[in-house]
């Protein structure tokens, strides 16, 4: 088996996390008294995996899989959430402000960006890009036909080689002025537990779920949903005129088309 990230053929290779597990650990809560957990985790098109737990494709040696625990991870738990998830005050001094997503549905959609200062930022950008970047590994090796030709593709692999030196090397991103047919923006948005909710349609479970986005045969982007989160990243290729064309109707696939997909599963 080869390592997605430093390519090395292996004989077994270590269960990544997708989504890193310090989500599970802080939102899942304190067992009640009968031994439950405050929420459960609701998986979408997936009623095989477990409730209590966070799916641990193969996706990277060992080493590296610690390497991007130690690099990427480490600190983001602070910035996302605060450390009492449970009180409403905590979650205010988190620094996330509405943004609004617009073209989705009839009235913009509002959904929380954060705002920390540029290096606390970068670290979140970086998060939101790695797991993007393992959501589409594994989208690729369960078969998924877009993701699997992109990362064969010469596009795809030089792309995919970016991310693993910007990852695990600490390599600049291209300049997105000299890089205009490919974005490596990962965007991370919050949404509130009221959202989540309603996705669900349970106070007690959050929705887990990534995906590709495509239309008329065109591979868009992946994102991936976690508990109050959303991931989007563009994939797309483009040119300056195409680019807000595209991020409209990958926003409107993700927003629209997939949530709609995946409150009919989660409510069925
Ligand atoms: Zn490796």
């Amino acid at each position: 088996m080869i390592c997605i990230a430093c390519g090395t053929e292996k004989e077994a290779l270590a269960r990544s996390h997708v989504i890193p597990n310090f989500i599970r650990k802080r939102l899942t809560g304190e067992a009640r008294a009968d031994g439950s957990k405050k929420y459960s985790f609701k998986w979408v098109d997936r009623k095989d995996l477990p409730k209590q737990d966070l799916p641990k494709p193969n996706l990277m040696c060992e080493k590296c899989d610690n390497d991007l625990g130690a690099r990427v991870e480490n600190g983001i738990a602070a910035l996302l959430m605060p450390n009492c998830v449970n009180v409403h005050e905590e979650w205010e001094k988190i620094p996330i402000f509405p943004h609004e997503i617009n073209d989705v549905f009839a009235e913009p959609l509002t959904l929380g960006v954060y705002d920390y200062p540029l290096n606390e930022l970068w670290k979140l950008e970086k998060f939101a890009l790695s797991v993007a970047w393992r959501a589409l590994h594994d989208l690729s090796k369960n078969g998924e036909a877009f993701s699997s030709a992109f990362l064969g593709s010469a596009r795809g692999s030089d792309i995919n080689k970016t991310v693993v030196r910007h990852l695990f090397h600490n390599d600049e991103l291209p300049n997105p002025y000299y890089t205009l047919q490919t974005t490596y923006d990962a965007s991370i948005y919050y949404w509130s537990p009221s959202t989540a909710a309603l996705i669900t349609n349970k106070v007690d479970e959050m929705p887990f779920a990534w995906t590709e986005l495509t239309e008329d045969d065109e591979f868009l982007g992946v994102a991936v949903m976690f508990a109050y989160w959303v991931i989007v990243w563009p994939l797309f290729e483009h040119d300056s005129s195409q680019y807000s064309t595209k991020l409209k109707r990958l926003n409107k696939l993700c927003f629209w088309d997939w949530w709609g997909h995946v409150r009919k599963q989660l409510n069925s």
